[in-house]
C-alpha cells in the first residue's frame, strides 16, 4: 500500500454529520497514529521542498485543522506559521475577509502584522470543497502584500471544483469525487 492509499484508508467517513445529506471527511484518526502524521507531513514537505523552486516564508493554516499540521510543516521549512482566524479571536489590530458558507456568511481574520509584503505564503488547510474559505484566507495574504505560492490540502472534492475559485496552484494528496 502507498502512503497515500494508507493515509486515505485511515479517513473515516461519517455520513450525516454535520447535517443529514452530508457525509463527512474525518481525518483526527490521522493523528492519532504518530507513523501516519510523519508520513503525512514528510509527504508535503518534500512535495514543497521538490516543486517549489523559491524559500517559503510563510504557513497559514486554517481555523481550524489547517492549525493541526500548518505549525508541523512551517517548523520543518523553517518558516513562520500564521493563523487565519474566526471572527473575533485574535488580538490586536486585524484584517478581515468574508466568505460564504452553505448557510450565510462567515469572516476570517489575519494579524495586520503577520506577513509583511513581498513574503512567500503557503496556505493549507484540511480539505477544499467550493473553495471559498481558503479564498478568504488567499484575500488576506493579498491585503498583507504576501505571495501565494501555493495551497495545499489534505482532501480535495473534485467533484466541486473549487480550485478554480483560487489564483495560485491548487495540491491536495487524497481526492473523493
Ligand atoms: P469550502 O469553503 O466549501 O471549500 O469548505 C472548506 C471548509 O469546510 C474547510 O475549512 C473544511 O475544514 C470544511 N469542511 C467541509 N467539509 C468537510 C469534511 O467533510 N471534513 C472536514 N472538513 C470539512
Amino acid at each position: 500500500m502507498s502512503d497515500i492509499e494508507h493515509l486515505r484508508s485511515l479517513i473515516k467517513d461519517i455520513p450525516d454529520f454535520p447535517r443529514k445529506g452530508i457525509i463527512f471527511h474525518d481525518i483526527f484518526p490521522i493523528f492519532k497514529e504518530p507513523t501516519a502524521t510523519e508520513m503525512f507531513v514528510s509527504h508535503i514537505v518534500n512535495h514543497i521542498n521538490v516543486t517549489i523552486k523559491k524559500k517559503v516564508d510563510v504557513i497559514v493554516g486554517l481555523d481550524a485543522r489547517g492549525f493541526l499540521f500548518g505549525p508541523m510543516v512551517a517548523l520543518r521549512l523553517n518558516a513562520a506559521f500564521v493563523p487565519s482566524r474566526k471572527k473575533g479571536k485574535l488580538p490586536g489590530k486585524t484584517i478581515s475577509a468574508d466568505f460564504k458558507k452553505e448557510y450565510g456568511v462567515d469572516t476570517f481574520e489575519m494579524q495586520a502584522d503577520a506577513i509583511k509584503p513581498g513574503q512567500n505564503v503557503i496556505i493549507v488547510d484540511d480539505l477544499i470543497a467550493t473553495g471559498g474559505t481558503a479564498a478568504a484566507a488567499g484575500q488576506l495574504v493579498e491585503q498583507s502584500g504576501g505571495k501565494i505560492l501555493e495551497y495545499i490540502f489534505m482532501i480535495e472534492l473534485t467533484d466541486l471544483n473549487g480550485r478554480k475559485n483560487l489564483a495560485a496552484p491548487v495540491y491536495s494528496l487524497i481526492t473523493f469525487n
